[in-house]
């Protein structure tokens, strides 16, 4: 079998040279980091439910009309996507305060924002994504203000779609990340949403229980991980219930 040419490996996923050129192949892999890989650990499955979480996010932001890389699944663990100019920025969404925002500000947990919020973090693992301001942004040259602009506008449609996706089945949207590139088109460029939207970038809370159904029980060592994922693809209608184990069928009630 021919060697795929590896163009980027990160902490959770690899891309590969595409089939054709501006494409790329997005694998997700089982790892699970936190505290810039300060804390690892391999997670069976993750990758898989990730890119089908990931997939079903995707695909629907691209029926609304919200650009993204996202060309289709290709199997189990990976998907085809265009190349992009990845803009060197995390891009937060929040709704409820949790995280870096409660330590940051001293707002308790769970307390509902004012307004959505949405910061920019320079991408840059050596110093911990730092958060920064549009200044910086524009400053050293990131991204100039009408992308600035479009990176906003997209931030918030997809927070209205996702936040909107995630109330019908039970689970409030806490914040998530996204992170955004140029898609050149000829001479046209625009910006798309790329990278990947799963549990391991959002925060995800059951709207009556509040459990955590996010990449938070990994940071904080509450385990169950894998079945959070799975029951958050079974809600999105991603995953059919599994078939009931060989050997429990009917029980004769007396
Ligand atoms: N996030 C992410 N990758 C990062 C940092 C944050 O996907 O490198 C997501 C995180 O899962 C959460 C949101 O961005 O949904 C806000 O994260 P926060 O700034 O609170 O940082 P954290 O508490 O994760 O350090």
């Amino acid at each position: 079998m021919k060697r795929r040419r590896r163009v980027y490996e990160g902490k959770a996923k690899i891309l590969f040279e595409g089939p054709e050129p501006g494409t790329l192949v997005q694998f997700f892999k089982d790892d699970a980091t936190a505290f810039n890989k300060r804390k690892q650990d391999v997670i069976d499955g993750k990758g898989v439910l990730n890119n089908r979480i990931s997939e079903h996010i995707f695909l629907n932001l691209n029926r609304m009309g919200i650009p993204t890389h996202f060309i289709r699944r290709l199997n189990m663990r990976e998907q085809l996507v265009r190349e992009v100019e990845i803009i060197p920025l995390e891009v937060v969404v929040r709704n409820i305060a949790a995280g870096s925002l409660s330590k940051r500000l001293g707002i308790e947990e769970g307390t509902v924002l004012p307004r959505s919020i949405i910061e920019f973090h320079y991408k840059k693992d050596e110093l911990d994504d730092p958060l920064v301001s549009e200044e910086h942004v524009t400053a050293f040259g990131w991204a100039n203000p009408q992308e600035i602009d479009d990176i906003m506008a997209l931030a918030i449609r997809v927070n209205d779609f996702l936040s909107g996706l995630f109330m019908g089945v039970g689970i409030q949207l806490v914040d998530f990340k996204i992170e955004c590139g140029r898609l050149w088109e000829g001479d046209l460029m625009r910006i798309v949403v790329a990278d990947e939207i799963s549990p391991d970038s959002c925060r995800l809370w059951d709207s009556t229980s509040k459990d955590k159904m996010d990449k938070d029980r990994f940071r904080q060592d509450m385990g169950g991980l894998l079945e959070a994922y799975q029951e958050v693809a079974r809600r999105l209608g991603i995953l059919v219930d599994q078939e009931r184990p060989r050997g429990t069928g009917p029980v004769l009630v007396k």
